[in-house]
Formats: C-alpha cells, structure tokens, sequence
C-alpha cells in the first residue's frame, strides 16, 4: 500500500522573534489535524526545527528542517539543510548556498509584497519550487504564483505560515508517496509528486 504524506511546509516557532507557536504546540496540532509531517522553517535558524526533529518520533509526527531564509531580494525557503545562511545573500547566492548544502529552495510568498517576496525575479532562480498556497497573501496573489509555477515547470509547494497555532494546517502540501526523511522530501519536490491542498478536515479551525 502507498501511503500518502499531508504535509504543512512552511510553520514558525518560538524561535522566529514573531511566533507564539511553541516547538511542542506545533508538533500536537499538527497531529491533531491528521498532518504526517511539518516543516519547520523559523526565520535565520533552523534551531527549532533541530530541536523538534529529536523529538518528533515520541509525538508521532514527522518534522522536516527548514529555514526561510532573508535574502536581499525576498524570502527563500530552504528545506534539507542542517545549518542557517547569513542573512541578505543576493537570492542568487542564497540558492547556490542552500544547494551546496544538500537541500532545495522554494520561493516563499513570492508575489505578496515588495519588502519580504521575491516577485518576478523568481523567473530567472534556479528554485526547485514556488510557494503557491500561504494563508497570509490575498487569493490573487497565491494564483499568481501558481501561474508561475506552471510556467517555470517546478513545484508546487503549500504552506500556512503560520505564526499562531490556530493556523496551523489551514493549507499544505500533499504528497504523492510516503515523506518520511530529508531526502524523500527532497526527491518528491524535485519530481513534483506533490501537490497544494485545503484539507477539508480543520476541527480547530472550526472550534476558535
Ligand atoms: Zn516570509
Ligand atoms: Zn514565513
């Protein structure tokens, strides 16, 4: 039997200066919801994610480390890597980076603003994928990036962003086959056997 992974891509924790989601609230709402995994990508650290991955296994749930990285020209998630980059690398440079280290960029909430998004210059980034789904941007923006994504042929990845624990799960990424590592994660994105999801099952979205 293949199973499936539901995966939120793109969660802070404490340890992003503006989070109120801690490492433990992140890993039993995520269970609660009936995720398989989160990615943990605090801004310039992947502290937290490091801390959680030790002690995911106890809780149940997958956690995959990431970091959204500040570039110069927007936010890059980076998945896959075990150290932080300096923040404001030219994106360019980030990405390079972030590959040498063994993992995969994705072009966080590219169209949503001018300060932290990467907006068309994700046309001419070697990223693995685009963050097509983020709960923040209004629905235009995240079609945008959609059309994007199709465009350039890379993935599709969805993630809440979320810094309250209630909007955990309120979008993410469902994959094809079972993610249950750095580098399955990896694989799958760079095969694009995933896809960006509602998941229609949200108890606590419906509770608060
Ligand atoms: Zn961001
Ligand atoms: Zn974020």
């Amino acid at each position: 039997m293949v199973l499936m992974s539901l995966i939120d891509m793109h969660i802070h924790t404490t340890f992003s200066p503006c989070s109120k989601i801690s490492i433990y609230d992140a890993m039993v709402t995520a269970l609660d919801l009936g995720l398989t995994g989160i990615a943990i990508t605090d801004h310039d650290t992947v502290e937290g994610a490091l801390k959680a991955s030790r002690t995911a296994s106890k809780y149940g749930i997958t956690v995959f480390i990431g970091c959204e990285v500040t570039s110069f020209e927007g936010h890059i998630l980076a998945y896959g890597i075990s150290e932080k980059l300096p923040m404001n690398l030219y994106a360019n440079d980030a990405i390079e980076r972030i590959h040498s280290l063994g993992g995969i960029a994705v072009a966080a909430h590219p169209f949503r603003n001018i300060e932290n998004s990467l907006n068309n210059k994700i046309f001419e980034l070697p990223l693995d994928g685009i963050e097509v789904f983020n709960h923040v941007p209004r629905r235009s923006v995240n079609k945008e990036a959609r059309t994007a994504a199709i465009e350039l042929g890379i993935a599709q990845i969805s993630g809440s962003d979320a810094h309250e624990a209630k909007y955990i799960g309120r979008v993410a990424t469902l994959f094809k086959d079972e993610i249950y590592d750095e580098d399955t994660l990896i694989e799958a994105i760079r095969k694009k056997t995933c896809k960006p999801i509602v998941p229609r099952k949200s108890p606590r979205h419906r509770s608060r």
